[in-house]
């Protein structure tokens, strides 16, 4: 079995999430009391924060390469950004480290292909997430199309996440607000949704949604639980 470095701490509340996820996924596919080997690197979240607003990705990139630095050396065969925002700064990571990192959006774009061949597929996350290439030229790159929601719609859904999600503060009406915004993106043509965020999913759940749902926090630990128990 491999050992897997996650990078978490943005925010703690969805690293708890991949940390339950990978060790329940292994010890079913195993079974006995086999959990996964794990290193995990927990950032101060504040530091990032305050970097994503100032805009300067250069140094939040420097701190996650440095913390892929530390996983490497700890003896991690390979890396899990555990957000999906953060994956703005992947190539600096991946030039910083020496072993594998599993993209967010090759893993999400796989179980969205996968899952019925779905052409369009609208997309929920932070406003850097949705807005600015990064994620969404990936996703088109492997087939995937995304629709997103208006601009005023994702700042509500970038607040939601910020102010309340990363600090575990569930609100009924923010769902309802989730869940309208999903049925709009269904109006426009979506044939699903990702939940392009780790911490949607506390928020958000498939029986409730109009549209299917694809949860990269899901998605991505389950990856990873795969790349590791791989020969
Ligand atoms: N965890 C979130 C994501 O998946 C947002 C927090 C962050 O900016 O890293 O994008």
């Amino acid at each position: 079995m491999k050992t897997i470095g996650i990078i978490g701490g943005m925010s703690p509340e969805s690293t708890v999430l991949y940390y339950q996820i990978i060790n329940r996924e292994t010890n079913r596919r195993l079974g006995g009391n086999r959990s996964a080997k794990i290193l995990l690197d927990s950032v101060d979240f504040e530091e990032i924060v305050r970097l994503q607003k100032s805009g300067d990705w250069a140094a939040a990139g420097n701190v996650l390469a440095q913390s892929a630095r530390k996983l490497e050396a700890g003896g991690a065969d390979f890396l899990l950004l555990a957000t999906n925002t953060m994956h703005k700064v992947a190539p600096a990571i991946e030039q910083a480290a020496g072993i594998p990192l599993l993209h967010v959006v090759d893993a999400t774009a796989a179980a969205a292909i996968k899952r019925q061949g779905l052409s369009a597929v609208g997309l929920l996350g932070t406003r850097f997430t949705m807005s600015d290439g990064f994620y969404t030229e990936r996703m088109g790159s492997q087939g995937v199309q995304t629709i997103a929601p208006t601009a005023a719609e994702q700042d509500e859904i970038h607040r939601i996440i910020f102010d309340e999600l990363c600090l575990n503060r569930i609100r009924p009406e923010s769902a309802r607000y989730f869940y309208n915004v999903i049925g709009r993106l269904k109006n426009e043509g979506a044939q699903g949704v990702i939940l392009g965020c780790t911490e949607i999913c506390l928020l958000v759940n498939e029986t409730d949604s109009p549209l299917p749902v694809f949860d990269s926090t899901t998605i991505h630990a389950l990856s990873a639980v795969d790349a590791a128990l791989a020969e």
